[in-house]
Parts: structure tokens; sequence; C-alpha cells
């Protein structure tokens, strides 16, 4: 069977696929149908935590399957209520809202904000400032916060209330919450889509003083950056902040759909019965596998992506074809003097799996990556971006 015909003539053709079905893999090493192996710099779009089929991941996922693959959230379940312990113990923060997707999560987290403004500040205060340049999501919503207008275009009207400001200019975004009545600030510490790009510390530092002073909630969106990715638990753990509602899900749960909303002290009791809900939200299996994932997310592991980071980038800084590595921890952007996609390409042709971002090159990969294959897989990134085209 020609799975690429049969994959091209029925699935909605949403996705650039490259030329490529994989099988199967194990940890940071997938093979495709030809037999022929890849080193993984992209894990799924941060998503398998600890790589592929990891040992100690599937046991605690097999275990859950086994005993209950899903009930409804109108009885109690023990992987979800333990996540949602750990998750607040290691954050700081008072409650959870169990969803499947780093889309999902950022709605919960807008509905947050505008309930609780509404409430404190009254209806009108429902402007959620966002960056430009920012990456929130698919849904009309999500696109509306979303600073990228090419993913605005052909699906107009968008939900309304949203209003994007320049990243790392303090001043534009102060500007923007004096003019509008404003209920949240929405940012990623390290816009991933939008072409890895760290916020500095200055900026995130100074927005956290200005939500505090007008009463105006910090969402911060760790749907790709968040669960140990930055080096931290968090990526906002690197700026001393501490915001009041974040998103994640991507590396949640190391390779199952979860998302998860975090709310802290101003808004935990903003959601009550039948504000919001999701039936398959907090399912126990992907629950079970986030246990797994966040207890060893521990930190010997943190070190370990950090010292991982800095070998990438000790490796690849003044590397003939290289112009810059940006980023964070383990979500690196490379520019090359190539064009992205010609990179992509040639790195697939030579068993390296890497992703693009805003024609950057961008890594993404396992946490617990062996380093002599991260070695490998870097030696034929250089070899690659310093050749002639
Ligand atoms: C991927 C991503 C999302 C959307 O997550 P989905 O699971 O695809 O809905 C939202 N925010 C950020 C920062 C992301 O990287």
């Amino acid at each position: 069977m020609d799975i690429k015909a049969v994959d091209q003539q029925y699935v909605a053709n949403t996705y650039r696929r490259f030329p490529v079905t994989i099988v199967r893999g194990k940890g940071s090493l997938v093979w495709d149908d030809q037999g022929k192996e890849y080193i993984d710099l992209g894990t799924g779009i941060a998503v398998n935590t600890f790589g592929i089929a990891d040992d100690v991941w599937q046991q605690a996922v097999i275990e859950q399957l086994g005993k209950v693959q899903h009930m409804s959230n109108l009885y109690y379940t023990e992987p979800c209520a333990i996540l949602a312990e750990m998750l607040c113990q290691r954050t700081g923060m008072k409650k959870v809202f169990f969803s499947n997707s780093g889309a999902e999560a950022n709605e919960c987290a807008i509905k947050a904000a505008r309930k609780y403004a509404a409430e404190k500040k009254g209806a009108a205060y429902s402007t959620i400032i966002t960056l430009w340049n920012s990456f929130h999501g698919r849904t009309i919503t999500t696109l509306a916060a979303t600073g990228q207008e090419v993913f605005h275009q052909d699906f107009l009207p968008l939900t309304e209330g949203f209003v994007h400001a320049a990243a790392n200019d303090l001043a534009d975004v102060a500007a923007k919450a004096a003019e509008h009545r404003t209920a949240a600030i929405m940012i990623e510490c390290v816009q991933g889509e939008g072409g890895v790009n760290a916020l500095t510390p200055d900026f995130v530092q100074g927005l956290a003083e200005l939500c505090k002073k007008e009463d105006i909630l910090l969402i911060c969106d760790e749907v790709q950056l968040g669960n140990g990715r930055s080096g931290m638990l968090y990526g906002y753990m690197n700026y001393g902040i501490q915001p009041d509602i974040v998103s994640t899900a991507k590396g949640l749960c190391g390779g199952l759909p979860l998302g998860a909303t975090l709310l802290g002290d101003k808004v935990q009791s903003v959601l009550g019965p039948s504000d919001h809900g999701s039936t398959f939200g907090g399912n126990p299996v992907c629950c079970a596998g986030a246990i797994s994932t966040l207890s060893r997310l521990t930190e010997p592991v943190l070190e370990g992506v950090r010292q991982r980071s800095r070998l990438i980038i000790n490796t690849l800084t003044g590397q003939p074809g290289i112009k810059s590595v940006t980023g964070l921890g383990l979500m690196l952007g490379i520019e090359a003097e190539k064009p992205a996609e010609e990179v992509i390409r040639s790195c697939m042709e030579q068993g390296v799996l890497v992703l693009s971002a805003h024609g950057k090159v961008r890594l993404l990969p396992a946490l617990n990556i062996p380093l002599d294959q991260l070695r490998q897989a870097l030696h034929i990134l250089v070899q690659v971006c310093g050749s002639a085209a």
C-alpha cells in the first residue's frame, strides 16, 4: 500500500508533509518505512519529552490503560487529582483545569481572565493584549490572540477584544493597556512559532510590574516552552516572575494529548460549576503519563537540559553558514545563511530531523537525548549549514 498516496487522497491537505513515513522509534532515534534511521531533534514539536517509546513513560501509560482508559469528569479519578496537586505544588499555582491541547489551554486562560476582569472591574474590561509575532493556537479565539496576520486571513471575523503590542517594548504595551480596558496580557517567554526569540528579562519583569500595578492578569503561554524544556520546570521561572495564569500542553504528558491551565491566587475561584468543561480533559491515561513525566523533571534532569543547551550553542555559534543561535534551553533557533527549508531537507537526507520556525531552523530535542547522538546530529547540521549551496 502506498501510504503517501492514500494520505494525500483522504487526509485534509493542511500540512506540508515531508516525503517520509515514520513507522517506529526508540528514544531519540526513529526509523522510516525504508528502514532508514534518523536522529530526532524535533520530538513531534516538543511533545515527546523523553523521546519515543521511553520505557518508564510507557510503563506508566500501559498500567493506567489496564485500569480505566476514560471516565467522565462527573467522577473523581486518581491520576487527575494527583497531577493537579503536583502541578500546583511545583508552581505555587492554586488550581488546574485540564484539556487536550495548547489552544484549549489558552481558551480556558482567556475565559478565566475575562470572567475575573468582568467581576472585578466590569464587563467592558475584556481586552487581552498579546505580542506581535506570537502564536497561541488555531481556534478562532486563539487565532485572534496570535499576533501574526498571515494566520488570520481567510478566517475573519475573529473573536473580538484582542490587541497586539510590540515584543520587548514595554512603552507600547503600557500605552495599549492604558488605551483599552484590559483584562490580561498574554506572552510566550520564548516566542516559538514566531522564530524562537526569547523576550528580554527587563521586558518580562516590567510587564509583571505593570500587571500588578493595574490589576491586569499576566498569562504565560507555556505550551511549547514549559515542562522542563527551558532548563527550568516552566519558562517563566527563568525570569523570576509569578504569572496569574499558566497554560501548557505539548510536552506535559510526554506524547499523548493533554492541556492544562494553571490558575493562581487571584483567579483560582473564578471558574465555577458549568463555567467550562471538556469531555476528554484530564483523561486518566494522559494524566498518568504526565505524572510520570513531571516526576522525572528533577533538578539533575533540568541541569542536563542546560548542559545540552550549552553544548548546542557552543557547537553551532560562529560556524560557517550560521548567523545566530537564539532561544532558551532545548528550544533553539538557528539563523542559517541557506534557506531553512534547504537545511532541513539536507539534514533529513543525512539522517537528522529538524524543524523550521519563521525562517529559522528550530531544534526541540528530547530532554534526555544521549550526548553521542546529539553530537552526531550537530556535526551533520554544521556540515549542512557550512557547505556550498
Ligand atoms: C503549539 C502551540 C500552541 C497550540 O497548541 P495546540 O496543541 O496545537 O493547540 C499554543 N501556544 C504555543 C506557544 C504553541 O507553541
